[in-house]
């Protein structure tokens, strides 16, 4: 492929709508795709497709679009589980078993949140869990949400104060019923998509996995790593990488787009071309274009 610049494609294969716990509506974020200099963006929301018919209803011309989602996974394999995330991109959106998991783990995270708040409310912090559910306007709610109504309340300045010990980091986090890692795998093959596990080294985000549990992700189905991660040290990066290049997967980069509740802009991190193009010759829908 080529870029509309000659140069070379400039490719960011996670990023998040309204749809979860993004800013810009599925349409705006497509446009801001188009607008950073992007020849290809994946809309990866939280547990849902439901970005992806606005998102390509407003597709600018030039601009390629890679349906996937995030799917919040748990490796049960600690004592409490370690949650993970896995990007599954390119995938049957109607596939039965993951639909159904995907209803049930939006169903948890509603559960989760509104325990969340019932944790908060009982010390006192005025926090409204009908009010942060009309802020998530029907998307997947998450901790993003809640952190608005910290910062609403004047509780914290901004999202990642609202993430830091005393508040959504440690204090109130409370775990979610989330998938099992290699049931996601397994329902993203089924439903013809390919999965890239997010951001696997992201220690400053809390427990990360071993590479042994890595290794049997690989041998399950799992395609890829995402190594340029904001999230990552330049030591995570070059790890993930060489360990990539041990179980023969792809390596992406991406920047994690979310709007306004984090500081990170479209484009901050991509991934090359041949990574995509494994992606897309893997996939069982075709990349969407205007
Ligand atoms: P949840 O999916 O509800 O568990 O919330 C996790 C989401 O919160 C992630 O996808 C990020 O969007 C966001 N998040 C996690 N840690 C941080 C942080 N330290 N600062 C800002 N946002 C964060
Ligand atoms: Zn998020
Ligand atoms: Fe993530
Ligand atoms: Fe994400």
């Amino acid at each position: 492929m080529t870029s509309r610049t000659g140069s070379a494609p400039r490719i960011d294969l996670h990023t998040h709508s309204t749809a979860s716990d993004g800013t810009l509506t599925p349409a705006e974020l497509v446009r801001a795709g188009a607008e950073a200099g992007l020849d290809v963006l994946a809309i990866t929301d939280h547990d849902t497709t439901a970005g992806w018919a606005p998102a390509v209803r407003a597709l600018p011309p030039g601009l390629l679009l890679v349906r996937g989602a995030e799917l919040s996974c748990r490796w049960a394999g600690t004592q409490s589980a370690t949650p993970l995330h896995l990007l599954a991109y390119l995938f049957d959106p109607e596939h039965p078993e993951l639909v159904a998991e995907l209803a049930r783990v939006r169903a948890a995270r509603e559960e989760r949140g509104e325990r969340i708040v019932d944790l908060l409310r009982a010390d006192g912090i005025d926090v409204s869990w009908p009010d942060i559910l009309t802020g998530a306007a029907g998307g997947t709610v998450g901790r993003p949400h809640i952190a608005q109504a910290l910062i609403r309340a004047g509780l914290v300045a901004d999202t990642r104060a609202a993430f830091g010990p005393d508040w959504l980091g440690e204090r109130y986090r409370l775990p979610k019923e989330d998938i099992d890692v290699f049931r996601a795998v397994r329902l993203v093959r089924a439903a013809g998509g390919v999965a890239v596990f997010a951001h696997p080294r992201a220690t400053r985000r809390g427990r990360v996995v071993p590479d042994e549990l890595i290794a049997e992700l690989a041998a399950a189905g799992l395609a890829g790593l995402e190594a340029d991660h904001e999230d990552h040290s330049p030591a995570e990066r070059a790890h993930v990488r060489s360990l990539a290049a041990e179980l023969d997967l792809l390596v992406t980069g991406s920047s994690d787009f979310h709007g306004t509740h984090k500081t990170v802009q479209l484009g901050a991190f991509t991934t090359g071309v041949e990574a995509y193009e494994r992606i897309v010759a893997a996939g069982v829908t075709e990349v969407a274009s205007a």
